[in-house]
């Protein structure tokens, strides 16, 4: 299905902004997060021009074989790990570094078969309370993951933080202080930080680092700007004009008839909406860009379309608006709309065509 609303991806932004993540943790290796179709930037492409990462995260064990399967011998961590012993079959025969979370995969693996063999990372709940088994268990349950005949060495000690995008937030301090005192000693390389850790907590630069959000250009702090993380935006997603219109004073436009016209509006409707990702929850005066200009949109968002101010712009039909990108940060427009970058990231890019430059 061909729309014309296209997300646009800068690859040298990507590289760019794995480059920022080595400059800032550089003495970890990186292991580049591309679950949800990386972000909604396509998982085999970012993959592709991310192929220097030091491996790669996923959620999921299709996911982890989609990559193989395009031939990329990268380390792979499965961030959610196994299920089934047909995934830890598929974990073995595909060298896949599974995270082992809750007692149910103990279990499992004590009636795997004895060929098989995994990678494994045992991750450590430390105060998120999503994955992750207690923390206070992580010398025993690392002494018997050494020892169990279908792990091979040495299992990873990994754990995630609830809170790390609130900059000196005291959560945060008390995860690292019990992942210290838990695994003090254990002879395991360790993973913590995602981006708001890699970016904000140089505590958390352990043997690897999974940069995830910050690769996409998008800053992971809650009241972030992505140029202050010295990061570049990799998205820009755009839509052509399709109508243009000058409303009279006192005129309303859209569902709900929502937004009235002050004056003599002239007003351009914009072939986006939410059945492409664009949240419905942009209220009126949300930003865009359009002709070297920022304007804003009037009234509610509907499924295909958007009207959009163009007061002072000087425009015509097929004129290319810019949602988010270069000029309108993807976070500028998710706090606006009440959510968070990523959302917008996942939804938009995995509803549009896609175009690589
Ligand atoms: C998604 C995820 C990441 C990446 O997080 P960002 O905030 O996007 O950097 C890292 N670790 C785990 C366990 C995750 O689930």
């Amino acid at each position: 299905m061909k729309r014309s609303a296209r997300a646009i991806i800068d690859t040298s932004a990507l590289r760019h902004n794995l480059r920022r993540c080595r400059e800032v943790a550089p003495n970890s290796l990186a292991m580049a997060v591309i679950k949800a179709n990386a972000y909604g930037h396509n998982m085999l492409k970012t993959a592709e021009t991310l192929n220097n990462a030091n491996g790669f995260a996923v959620s999921c064990i299709p996911e982890a074989l989609e990559l193989r399967q395009a031939r990329f011998i990268h380390p792979i961590l499965v961030l959610q790990g196994f299920n089934t012993q047909q995934d830890l079959k598929a974990a073995a025969e595909h060298r896949l570094r599974v995270v082992i979370h809750d007692r149910q995969q103990l279990d499992l693996l004590d009636s795997a078969r004895p060929s098989i063999k995994i990678d494994a990372a045992l991750k450590l709940d430390t105060g998120m309370h999503r994955l992750g088994l207690p923390i206070e268990q992580a010398r025993n349950l690392f002494e018997r993951l050494g020892k169990h005949p279908n792990i091979k060495p040495t299992p990873w000690l990994m754990t995630h933080m609830a809170c790390a995008d609130e900059p000196g937030n005291r959560h945060t301090q008390a995860q690292l202080e019990r992942f210290a005192k838990y695994t003090e000693g254990l002879q395991a390389p360790r993973s913590i930080g995602n981006s708001a850790s890699i970016l904000g907590w140089p505590q958390t630069h352990v043997n690897w680092v999974r940069p995830g959000i910050m690769l996409y250009g998008s800053s992971p702090f809650m009241d972030g700007n992505h140029k202050e993380d010295g990061l570049q935006a990799a998205m820009t997603l755009t839509a052509p004009l399709i109508s243009i219109h000058t409303i009279a004073k006192g005129e309303s436009i859209g569902y709900g008839a929502s937004w009235t016209c002050p004056e003599d509006t002239r007003t351009g409707v914009v072939a986006i909406g939410y059945a492409d990702g664009y949240p419905r929850h942009a209220p009126s005066g949300t930003p865009v860009w359009l002709n070297g200009k920022e304007t804003r949109i009037l009234g509610r968002v509907s499924m295909d379309m958007v009207v959009i101010d163009l007061t002072a712009i000087d425009a015509r039909i097929g004129d290319q608006v810019e949602l988010w990108g270069k000029h309108i940060s993807v976070d500028r427009v998710a706090r606006t709309a009440g959510t968070i970058g990523y959302e917008l990231l996942c939804n938009a890019g995995n509803l549009c065509q896609h175009e690589y430059t």
